[in-house]
């Protein structure tokens, strides 16, 4: 049988991601990234192997980016594919698994915008565009939301009045779904242990970044909330702030309420405290070098992380493995430790050795023999996109 391959497609607001994966063995025969799309300097960088060629599209719109790519496909590229996997950030209440784009689905989707306006309407023109351009192949949503859809009532609904939620929608939903979802199954893998057996906190650091709760593979609560601006301290946003702080400081600094939002967003967490960056690595070198600033951000962050995996374990009522990942998570042996050190009240210590080594390659144990393990797992949402876009276009 000759080799089936997946187009997986991730259409942001001003990046486009693109790669062919192979689902079974996670190869990728191709991978681009557009940038600054929709601007008149949008650039598409594009490597097959370790060739890498960049172009500029003729028509930098998020559609013309999108065809750009598709007709950069050779005709043997193309005749391999089985399926093409987007990944969408919001499936509301109604999408709790992945599913195969039809025209009742498309309808559904477009009335999920309000929730996720910055995203959603870059997701929807790259499901519309791969669906003009490759008619015969089956389009498959993959949704951030859609692992939290477990959670239940008790960890999903905010104490606000009942028609807000009735008649607005306005609950918890969660991200980063497919990633707390593979790093889960991946866990339990590597710890041996049957996933239905163990209760997970896993802690996706990245830009954004999100703690779940899994227990028996499924999720049980999640620090994001009706939007990815709840919960942890991230690169850029602020995570969890006192409501109230938002007409207080709208009054002080003449802003709107979109105006603070837009603040919480693009320029708190890691930034905002720091002063000098949301790249974490920057972080850390500036800590390292007397900012103290720098030091705080981080010293903030991995607090924030470590109270949650508190929470969450009280949401589990136990706690076998905490999981890193994201580029945070995999790469931060430093962050790891910081993290770790909060944790001992859970049973959880360091293995310097171990945590100084791991992560870089495949991920592997980072904590002292124990009751409670912390362990590094790389993510891969690409992938579990491409193998849920298989098994149903199959
Ligand atoms: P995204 O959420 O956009 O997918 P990543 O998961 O790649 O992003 O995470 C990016 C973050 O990982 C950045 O803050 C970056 O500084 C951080 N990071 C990557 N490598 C390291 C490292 N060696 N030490 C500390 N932070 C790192």
């Amino acid at each position: 049988m000759s080799q089936e391959w997946v187009l997986v497609l991730n259409c942001g607001s001003s990046s486009v991601k693109l790669a062919l994966v192979d689902p079974d063995s996670g190869e990728r025969r191709l991978t681009a990234l557009a940038e600054r799309v929709g601007t008149s300097d949008a650039v598409v960088r594009l490597r097959r192997g370790d060739a890498e060629e960049s172009s500029a599209p003729d028509d930098s719109s998020a559609r013309g980016v999108v065809a750009h790519l598709m007709a950069a496909l050779t005709h043997a590229e193309r005749d391999g594919l089985v399926g093409v996997g987007h990944r969408v950030v919001h499936g509301g209440s109604q999408f709790s698994a992945a599913v195969v784009i039809d025209d009742a689905t498309l309808v559904d989707l477009h009335d999920l915008v309000d929730l996720a306006p910055l995203h959603m309407p870059a997701n929807l023109l790259g499901i519309e565009t791969a669906r003009a351009e490759l008619p015969d192949l089956a389009q498959v949503a993959v949704f951030d939301t859609a692992f939290h859809q477990t959670m239940p009532p008790v960890a999903y609904r905010y104490a606000v009045p009942t028609d807000w939620f009735d008649e607005h929608r306005v609950r918890r939903y969660g991200f980063h779904g497919t990633s707390h979802r593979y790093v889960s199954v991946r866990a339990a893998e590597m710890l041996e242990r049957p996933v239905e057996d163990l209760r997970l906190v896993t802690l996706h650091l990245g830009n954004g970044c999100s703690a779940a709760a899994v227990r028996g593979g499924e999720s049980v609560d999640t620090t994001m909330g009706l939007t990815p601006l709840e919960g942890l301290v991230m690169g850029t946003r602020s995570g969890d702030v006192d409501p109230g702080l938002l007409g207080y400081i709208a009054e002080r600094l003449d802003l709107d309420v979109a105006g603070v939002i837009e603040a919480l967003n693009t320029r708190s967490g890691l930034l905002g405290l720091s002063g000098v960056s949301n790249d974490m690595r920057t972080v850390c070198e500036a800590a390292d070098n007397g900012s103290e600033s720098a030091r705080l951000a981080v010293d903030v962050f991995c607090y924030r992380a470590a109270k949650s995996v508190g929470a969450l374990a009280v949401a589990l009522g136990g706690l076998d493995a905490v999981v890193f990942t994201g580029g945070i998570g995999e790469h931060s042996p430093a962050v790891r430790r910081q993290v770790l050190s909060h944790l001992s009240v859970l049973g959880l210590a360091e293995d310097p050795e171990a945590n100084a080594d791991h992560g870089r390659h495949t991920g592997g144990r980072v904590s002292a023999p124990g009751d409670v393990t912390a362990i590094v797992v790389p993510t891969d949402e690409e992938l579990l996109i491409a193998r849920d876009t298989a098994r149903l276009a199959r």
